[in-house]
């Protein structure tokens, strides 16, 4: 039904629209407006070394409080601001977001470092480093205490441009961690080249509460690689003690995972730097 509603405005009402692309529009129309209204927030899941037991930094992971729908993971709109661009301000609020709490935090825990996901699209903005470097000096923070996190099927798919973002924003200092590791393509002679400091090996490697031999020689493997290649290993999806003492056997550097701590409010982030999170 198209319904003219004066001169040269016509609104197309579409009975046969799909349910799904309805929907979509919705949740177009709820993102737009979730940045202006202040309905995103960040928890902060520690990264914590193997050895010792304690946290040495936070990864921040986006959280949406959608208007009548209550929480939304990641996955529910991350894919869909990525198709559309509003990623590029997404990821603008978060990283500011993230490094003003970061630094505030670093005035009394001066080792706390800060993990920050980037999308694809993000990267590959020309201006994005130039962001990085203002939004880091804004907040006073230092880009060392920074690690970007990039994940295996956006630095493979084209390593070329990879190389030469990631490149731009070594020189500024920020570290740079492939995350998910082992879930995409990785060509190994391209992973020398990419200018990284850690490997974030995916929760698809110890998705078995009780690690079998073969799960943890192909983790060793991983393990051995990158520490030929000079890389940090972080295990990601450490869910049980003995995926955590198997890890720690391997010689994996960190873990992250609800064993070993959930995803939290900011609140709480202090009180898991004041001693060991884990025997
Ligand atoms: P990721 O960066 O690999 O983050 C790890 C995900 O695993 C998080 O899910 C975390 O809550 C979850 N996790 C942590 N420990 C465990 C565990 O022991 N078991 C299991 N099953 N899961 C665990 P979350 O928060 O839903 O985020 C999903 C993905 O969304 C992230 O994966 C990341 O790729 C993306 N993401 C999150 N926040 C942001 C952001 O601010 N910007 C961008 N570009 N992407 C983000
Ligand atoms: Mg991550
Ligand atoms: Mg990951
Ligand atoms: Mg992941």
């Amino acid at each position: 039904r198209a319904k003219k509603d004066g001169p040269g405005k016509v609104v197309v009402f579409e009975p046969a629209m799909h349910a799904e692309a309805l929907a979509r529009l919705t949740l177009t129309a709820d993102l737009q407006h979730a940045l202006t209204a202040g309905r995103f927030r960040l928890l902060y899941q520690p990264l914590i070394r193997l050895d010792s037991g304690r946290a040495t930094g936070v990864e921040a992971l986006i959280r949406w409080s959608r208007p009548g729908t209550g929480n939304v993971p990641p996955a529910g709109f991350l894919p869909l601001a990525e198709e559309n661009g509003m990623i590029a301000d997404i990821g603008r609020w978060v990283l500011r977001t993230a490094g003003e709490q970061a630094a505030r935090w670093r005035a009394t825990i001066p080792e706390l470092t800060l993990n920050v996901n980037v999308s694809g699209r993000e990267l590959v903005d020309p201006h994005f480093a130039a962001t990085v470097e203002r939004t880091l000096a804004d907040c006073g923070l230092p880009a060392g205490a920074v690690t970007l996190e990039l994940t295996e099927s956006v630095l493979m798919s084209d390593p070329r441009t990879a190389v030469a973002c990631l490149t731009d924003l070594r020189d500024l200092g920020v570290g740079l961690a492939i995350d998910d590791f082992g879930t995409g393509y990785s060509s190994l002679s391209y992973l020398q080249r990419l200018p990284v400091d850690e490997l974030k090996i995916d929760r698809a490697f110890i998705s078995r509460a009780e690690p079998t031999t073969a799960d943890l020689a192909v983790i060793r493997t991983v393990v051995e690689l990158a520490r030929t290649l000079k890389l940090r290993t972080v295990v990601e999806g450490v869910e049980t003690a003995e995926q955590h003492v198997a890890m720690r056997r391997l010689g994996c550097d960190y873990g992250q995972g609800y064993h070993l701590c959930r995803p939290i409010e900011p609140e709480s982030v202090p009180a898991a730097f004041t001693g060991p999170l884990i025997a």
